[in-house]
């Protein structure tokens, strides 16, 4: 029987550390098991400068609690970049990348961009300095079913991005769907991050008979068993495109519900390694946690992996119902439920 296993410490090539308070929390949970994290972009300002990627990044990794923990920060793309900056801070390993939101998909995403022709020539300078796209791949308009916006988002723009810009690195971010998972698996220089909640969740688990659970909505929405599979089987076995990126996303909890309107986003951070791990774990695949956790990505992003590990320990832990400090208090994602792992 498994008792332990050491891995190299992972990445995690996507979360929302927020701002305040909040971001103290969230980096005091981040920096717990990883060594790098991707800072989304989609903060209150949004970060589209160097300046603000330099000042963002020194907020975090001041606040965290383990030495060496590095924030990667992506820039907001809009159709207003100022180009120069941009380029500089590509060129000076500021921004890790830039990040495509189409207008309306999540949170913060009212400036993304809505006619993403308009930004090909960002694209462009993001391919010769070989950087990378990141994209939340969801197409968001009235006639669109919600659950198909990833299909949707693929067919009308990422088929003729890919077939544009053949050498750009992309990362279709938190994969949410057969469809997708198939697109980056038959697609060259396409990679995609996957989260602990779309391996977990179906719409059951979200929309049930006439009531919604606040907590396990999050964009994109979590979809139908088949798909969870799909995604399970690319996590564990096909296994060199796919990487973590958890999308931890905190909400205060008194505010996950406001005037009849949902926030999207599901915390994951204080359990989801632990997660990954017990997932593995039951697709006898705990031998291919590593090269998920800590390879793929960082030989994505054509960076170092890390030279320090981290011991996962077969023991029982129960999460807690919120994560709590000072005035924030969060909803925990599997709240009160067991996890045969423990980050030691
Ligand atoms: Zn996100």
């Amino acid at each position: 029987m498994t008792t332990d296993i050491k891995i190299i410490k992972p990445d995690d090539w996507h979360v929302h550390f927020r701002e305040d308070e909040m971001l103290k929390v969230v980096t005091k949970y981040s920096s717990r098991v990883n060594r790098r994290c991707i800072a989304m972009p989609n903060t209150s300002n949004l970060i589209t400068s160097s300046d603000q990627a330099v000042s963002y990044k020194k907020l975090i990794e001041s606040n965290s609690h383990s030495k060496n923990f590095e924030a990667l920060i992506p820039c907001y793309l809009t159709e207003s970049l100022n180009i120069d900056d941009f380029t500089y801070a590509l060129q000076n390993n500021i921004f890790v990348g830039g990040k495509l939101y189409p207008t309306n998909a999540t949170t913060n995403s009212q400036h993304g961009v809505n006619d993403i022709k308009k930004i090909y020539n960002i694209f462009e300078i993001l391919e010769k300095e070989n950087s990378i796209l990141l994209i939340h791949g969801e197409l968001n308009r009235n006639n669109i079913d919600i659950f198909d916006r990833e299909k949707y988002f693929i067919d009308e723009e990422l088929f003729q991005i890919r077939n544009t810009f053949k050498d750009l690195k992309i990362v279709l971010e938190h994969v949410s769907s057969e469809y997708g998972v198939d697109f980056v698996n038959s697609n060259n220089n396409i990679a995609g991050t996957i989260t602990p909640h779309h391996m977990l969740l179906t719409k059951d688990d979200v929309f049930k008979d006439k009531q919604i659970n606040p907590h396990h909505y999050c964009m994109p929405v979590v979809k139908n068993e088949s798909d969870l599979l799909s995604l399970r089987r690319a996590a564990c076995f096909e296994n060199n495109k796919f990487f973590i990126g958890t999308d931890s996303a905190p909400h205060q909890a008194k505010d996950k519900i406001q005037h009849d309107s949902l926030k999207a986003g599901i915390f994951s951070s204080p359990c989801s390694l632990e997660l990954y791990a017990s997932i593995f774990e039951e697709e006898n695949a705990l031998e291919n946690l590593e090269k998920f956790s800590s390879i793929n990505g960082p030989k994505f992003y054509g960076l170092d992996i890390n030279n320090d590990f981290l011991t996962l320990n077969k023991e029982e832990m129960i999460v807690p119902e919120y994560t709590e400090e000072g005035n924030i208090k969060v909803k925990n994602f599997f709240a009160g439920k067991k996890i045969d792992w423990k980050v030691s």
